[in-house]
């Protein structure tokens, strides 16, 4: 359901200004020697292709081209500067931002590789994103995939590519690690040793400050992914363990390096955020992947929300908070919506079930409670208008064929239920509306929103909310 309130509820990263300072003098850097590696650079390729072709089907792609040239770019500035005794002919570097939430990002052997949207959305800086980046470019052009493949045994390239795609799909998918030698085997690609970490870091900085970005974020990077771990470690830090002193090392690095022609403007990093906000939030890999819905090769246009299946946002819960609205009114709505203020109307909505889209609010389960002028006192009339009203921001909205009667802090009402094709999901939503008038003549209504395969659920819930609400005015 989309309503009329504009307002992105989610909270804007506070986009922190970073002085990009050029500090020591040049030419200390560590040098870095690559390691024994029994497979050609071209063989690293045909991995890395295979590897990719699963990725993109089993992963969501965001398809947004705003958000992907932008992170393109920042690739395109770090493998340009790659030092020559690491470049190979043959690599091919592509840029892809995954549709999911956890901070994480990947690269493939020969050059793909895979930036969460959690990650931009998590990063204060354009160079925190250049950061994870230039650590994982690091991976490729020091090959650390196939080196670390090379200690382990020789293994035909078929193995490694299925190797490499068991852990990046198996073994993110629902927490469940497949236990076996292909998993062992595909952890070798993505879960390097600690001397591998040391030398993506160093590498890392270098990069960094060849392309204009300060190395030191990539270190506060790092720390904003350790701090998100939560209970769990971060999947990142677990194919990415730090090799000791990791901070220390990477500004030790910084000091090193000069910054060269810095980069200063952050609007692009900015906007590009802000477009990132107004979308319906980001499942879970879990979520993404689970009956595998993750396949959105064909994904959703341009600034439209990409579906969010219907099992990612929670039932509503058995236990309900109760909510004062100034001196209008009082509500009690399951304790695990979250409470979203607009202009005229507050929406509750449990977590995953809102956002923005094209600039208007979004939501796909839960109700929105308001106030809409009313030109009439018969309340059949007014509320028709009001449906109308909501028909122009949800062309599919259905209109009412009855209207049954309900009662709203004792004053009675209208009740009526549409069907509507929901924007944030492309599917069938079932939209119940609660309608009385108030002492001044305004229409107070309450709009109820479930996919349609769950309204039963939510008709029992809506039924608890309207009985819970006394009116003050
Ligand atoms: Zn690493």
């Amino acid at each position: 359901m989309k309503t009329m309130n504009v307002g992105t509820w989610r909270k804007a990263i506070p986009a922190l200004a970073v002085a990009l300072l050029s500090v020591g003098v040049i030419n200390a850097q560590t040098v870095i020697t690559p390691s024994k590696n029994n497979y050609t650079p071209a063989e690293d390729v045909e991995l890395g292709r295979q590897a990719a072709a699963e990725v993109e089907k089993q992963l969501p792609m965001l398809r947004d081209d705003a958000v992907t040239s932008f992170v393109a770019a920042i690739g395109r500035r770090l493998v340009v500067v790659i030092p020559s005794e690491f470049r190979h002919a043959e690599f091919r570097y592509s840029f892809q931002v995954v549709n999911v939430r956890e901070i994480n990002a990947f690269a493939l052997p020969g050059g793909p590789m895979y930036v969460n949207r959690g990650m931009i959305e998590r990063a204060r800086t354009e160079g925190e994103v250049a950061g994870v980046m230039a650590h994982e470019l690091s991976h490729v052009v020091l090959r650390h995939g196939t080196a670390q493949a090379t200690k382990a045994t020789k293994y035909e390239l078929g193995t490694l590519a299925g190797a490499v795609i068991g852990a990046i799909i198996g073994g993110r998918v629902g927490g469940a690690v497949a236990e076996g030698t292909q998993f062992g085997l595909g952890t070798a690609f993505l879960r390097f040793s600690r001397e591998f970490e040391r030398e993506a870091d160093l590498l890392g900085a270098q990069i960094m400050a060849h392309a204009g970005y300060d190395p030191r974020e990539m270190a506060n990077m790092f720390e904003t992914i350790e701090e998100e771990g939560g209970n769990g470690m971060p999947q990142w830090l677990s194919d990415h363990p730090d090799p000791g002193g990791r901070s220390e090392a990477i500004m030790g690095e910084a000091q090193l390096l000069q910054v060269q022609n810095p980069r200063r403007d952050t609007r692009g990093f900015d906007q590009m955020q802000a477009r990132l906000n107004g979308m319906a939030p980001a499942p879970t890999t879990e979520e993404a992947t689970r009956g595998g819905a993750g396949g959105s090769t064909s994904g959703p246009p341009d600034d439209r929300p990409a579906p969010g299946p219907p099992a990612s946002v929670a039932a509503p819960s058995s236990r309900s908070t109760t909510y004062t609205e100034g001196d209008l009114f009082r509500v009690s709505v399951p304790s695990n919506w979250d409470e979203l203020p607009g202009t005229n109307s507050i929406t509750f909505a449990p977590e995953g079930a809102y956002g923005t889209a094209g600039g208007q609010s979004v939501f796909t389960h839960g109700v929105q409670i308001g106030i809409a002028r009313a030109d009439t006192p018969n309340l059949r009339t007014a509320t028709d208008e009001f449906i109308a009203s909501l028909a122009r921001g949800n062309p599919n909205l259905s209109r009412p064929s009855r209207y049954g009667g309900t009662s709203i802090g004792g004053r009675k009402g209208l009740h009526t239920a549409l069907s509507n094709v929901s924007d944030a999901t492309g599917g069938e939503e079932r939209i119940e509306v609660f309608t009385i008038l108030l002492r001044d003549g305004s229409l107070f209504y309450v709009i109820g929103v479930a996919p349609r395969e769950r309204a039963s659920q939510y008709q029992k819930t809506f039924r608890q909310v309207i009985k819970s609400i006394q009116l003050m005015d």
